[in-house]
């Protein structure tokens, strides 16, 4: 069976912790990531109705989206929900693990279940964000150009959209002067040399930034390799919040709202007034979204589904956009099954389930 590691590394490819919010906490929060993993148990939220779940059914590790521990914890008294929980994770075995806004963020995460659900199309990230990409430069004598630049690629650098192994070269001439202690793969100590160098220049995510350079390492053939690394500002469309996509065919606001109920199994939608219209284009997030009503206006969506709205945020639609808000867990519940059916397709001999505890807080009456 494999072990702590092993499973939260795998969902960490997908969806890289370093993606997630500087408020967040997502992350291996309880236990030993060398534990052997005895069974799974997915959950929205990893209360203490969930951690005994999982002791019951014999399982070790809990997998939810929201963390439990968002702040520091000074004692660990069970004064409260999150001390208990902890407290019994620790002295059951039971190791829990949050993926929150690192999965919120990416392009097959939480909000893009969301848009499945609905039956969008054309699916794309509302809020693209910046400063997620980094631009590699490096220079390579001529006659390893190829070979490097095949490296790079092969460890994800260079991938535009559908597009991959995307490159720029131009040829130059280089020069250094090795000194008496320097192992040159060109060249003699003491003397300056001059060599055709390529100059070579690819964007990369920058998760894969370790991966990137170790490649460069490896297949460059220089002692000292020249290169440089920088952030740039170019929106990453892979990576960002919300979603936005198209219904198949347009249909009127109130269709609309009995589609969304259906689709995500609500009894109850806060919404704005109607604008009576046809709608198509519609914009998400999965659970507090409010901060995303700009970007959504400013794609034209017609519908801005999402949760947590104050009073005076419903105000914000001014009779541009339709506001429906579904609640927070109505609106993420989902991501259990998308994480439920991650983990199956690549532990296939593992014990996974879905926690059969309502984790919602709010209830309707
Ligand atoms: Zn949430």
């Amino acid at each position: 069976m494999p072990n702590i590691q092993q499973i939260t590394q795998y969902l960490e490819t997908l969806a890289p912790p370093i993606y997630q919010e500087n408020y967040d906490n997502s992350g291996l929060l309880v236990g030993n990531s060398a534990t052997e993993v005895k069974g799974v148990l997915v959950a929205l939220d990893a209360l203490e109705a969930v951690v005994d779940e999982a002791i019951a059914k014999g399982y070790n590790l809990v997998v939810a989206h929201h963390p439990i521990v968002f702040k520091g914890l000074k004692r660990l008294n069970g004064n409260n929900y999150i001390e208990r929980t902890v407290l019994k994770a620790i002295q059951n075995n039971i190791a829990l693990y949050a993926i929150h806004t690192n999965l919120d963020n990416v392009y097959r995460g939480v909000n893009f279940k969301i848009a499945e659900q609905l039956g969008l199309q054309n699916i794309k990230i509302l809020a693209p964000k910046p400063q997620t990409l980094a631009k590699l430069v490096v220079f390579v004598p001529e006659t390893h150009a190829e070979s490097v630049l095949q490296a790079l690629g092969s460890a994800g650098a260079g991938q535009i959209g559908e597009y991959k192994n995307c490159a720029f070269q131009v040829s130059g001439l280089g020069q250094f002067e090795p000194s008496d202690k320097a192992n040159p793969f060109i060249g003699q100590a003491g003397k300056l040399e001059k060599v055709n160098e390529v100059r070579l220049e690819v964007i990369l995510p920058i998760h894969l930034q370790g991966k990137v350079l170790a490649a460069m390492y490896a297949s460059h053939p220089y002692e000292e390799v020249a290169y440089y690394l920088q952030n740039v500002e170019n929106l990453n469309q892979e990576i960002g919040s919300g979603a936005i996509g198209e219904l198949p065919e347009a249909m009127t606001e109130q269709d609309f709202l009995i589609y969304l109920k259906e689709k995500m199994r609500v009894n109850w939608v806060r919404h704005t007034e109607f604008l009576h219209k046809k709608v198509k284009k519609i914009a998400l997030c999965g659970g507090t979204g409010s901060f995303l009503l700009s970007k959504a206006l400013s794609q034209k969506a017609d519908v801005f589904v999402s949760a947590d709205f104050k009073y005076h945020e419903f105000f914000d639609a001014d009779r541009r956009i339709l506001i429906a808000d579904i609640g927070h867990y109505e609106s993420e519940q989902f991501t259990q099954h998308l994480l439920l059916d991650l983990l199956k397709k690549q532990f296939a001999d593992l014990t996974i389930a879905l926690t059969s505890v309502y984790t919602n807080p709010v209830n309707y009456f």
